[in-house]
């Protein structure tokens, strides 16, 4: 039998390219081909060594149409010439926002799968709201009493949904995205999709939806390729007592205004407590020589294993996918502080379904202030219970993992599924 060839492309944004690169680790290892492909914008910026955001969000929707544009031309570019030299490819995997990519494949006459890398949660919501609750969604978005019931999800209100659903936010760009991606897999039947989660992490999701094969191909966490920087944030690590330490980091995109990161520096320092907290725009300075007599400020980490670090007792986080779902699988329960897209939703997952953390207020000027911050932390540092459910899902995503677990056999699958087609 020839060997397939799978073809990886994922949208070029680290909480994207994180769980691709990962993805292609496990494809590996079942013994298949694969080609990771993304833009030469991301390569650079990797190769900067750390993550610096975008600039500037004023021309998010011309950057994605752009992207369709010349992501299209190239990667059909691309799967030509290695058609041409012998190199050809058996099967498309594509991460969320770049749909297009399944119209590139249909044009090689190449089959193409969605990998969805948020929540399967997340999957719902849009789902559904393509599919019959989108009116009553749109009508009262902004009504802040609105709730929602979804099949198999929690009731969800509007500081639940995600900030693409609100017409007048300015991060509203990724609705178009997602509704040619339904309009796509419409045209497939029943089509396969590979979900970054686990199974029993989202049962009840998966029970709701039958239209699509959905499967639980999680966790896919970031590892090595990540390290290599300079490390003595962990020796700074090692010298402080077991579940002691506030991690706090927003992820790769997001920034914080001025008044909000003063906020946190006081929450964090009232609490008396060491915390690494990651500012990727590190500047110096005497604030953070301030806040350096208590924490330790970088402006990048190796996430996954300072969160797998025994001293590490609580995570402060924007609620990324990938942040959420590594600090389930460390078992490490967290404050969420959601900023936009899934992370709201991935928030009340948090709070009110995996019962892992507590999620912060904000104030009527839209802040987190310290003294709310100091009290989440309090709660979450000073409660057994979170500690306990962390742990239950780190044990369960090892089971999903593990050979035979039903993670690792649902990608088996999903290769064996693939390989009839060589
Ligand atoms: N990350 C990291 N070091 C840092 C901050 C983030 O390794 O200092 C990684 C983190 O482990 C995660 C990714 O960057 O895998 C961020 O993805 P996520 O989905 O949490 O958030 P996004 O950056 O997409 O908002």
């Amino acid at each position: 039998m020839v060997q397939p060839h799978i073809l990886l492309v994922t949208f070029p944004a680290q909480g994207h390219i994180n769980p691709c690169l990962q993805l292609a680790k496990r494809l590996l290892s079942t013994g298949v081909r694969v080609t990771v492909a993304t833009s030469h914008f991301a390569i650079r910026r990797m190769k900067n060594g750390y993550e610096d955001g975008y600039k500037s969000r004023d021309d998010v929707h011309h950057y994605m149409d752009e992207l369709k544009r010349v992501g299209s031309l190239s990667l059909s570019d691309f799967i030509a010439s290695n058609t041409k030299q012998g190199n050809g490819f058996t099967c498309i995997v594509y991460s969320i926002l770049i749909p297009w990519v399944a119209n590139v494949g249909r044009a090689h006459d190449i089959p193409t799968t969605l990998f969805w890398n948020q929540t399967a949660t997340m999957f719902a919501i849009y789902y559904f709201y393509f599919k019959g609750y989108g009116d009553i969604i749109r009508n009262n978005i902004e009504d802040q009493s609105f709730s929602v019931s979804l099949p198999g999800l929690p009731d969800l209100t509007t500081r639940d949904l995600p900030s693409f659903f609100i017409p007048s936010n300015q991060y509203a760009f990724a609705l178009p995205s997602f509704k040619e991606q339904f309009d796509i897999l419409d045209e497939e039947t029943n089509p396969t999709l590979l979900v970054n989660t686990y199974d029993a992490l989202e049962s009840e999701v998966f029970k709701a939806i039958d239209e699509y094969n959905m499967v639980g191909i999680g966790p896919l966490i970031p590892s090595a390729f990540l390290g290599g920087y300079n490390k003595e944030y962990m020796e700074w690590l090692n010298a402080k007592p077991k579940s002691s330490v506030i991690y706090v980091s927003f992820g790769s995109i997001s920034v914080l205004s001025k008044p909000q990161m003063e906020e946190l520096a006081r929450g964090l320092l009232d609490t008396g407590r060491p915390f690494l907290w990651v500012i990727r725009a590190k500047e110096g300075g005497e604030e953070e020589e301030e806040l350096e007599k208590q924490g330790k400020i970088v402006p990048w980490c190796s996430q996954v294993e300072v969160l797998s670090h025994a001293s590490v007792g609580c995570f402060v986080t924007h609620c990324g996918w990938n942040s959420t779902f590594e600090s389930l699988c460390s078992g490490v329960p967290t404050v969420a502080f959601p900023q936009w897209t899934d992370q709201t939703t991935n928030a009340k997952l948090i709070e009110d379904v995996w019962k892992t953390g507590v999620r912060v207020n904000h104030n009527e000027e839209g802040i987190v202030e310290g003294s709310e911050i100091k009290r989440c932390l309090e709660i979450v540092l000073g409660g057994e219970e979170m500690r306990r459910n962390a742990r239950k899902w780190k044990e369960l995503a090892r089971e999903a993992a593990k050979e035979g677990g039903s993670s690792n056999k649902n990608l088996k699958d999903f290769v064996d599924q693939i390989a009839k087609g060589c």
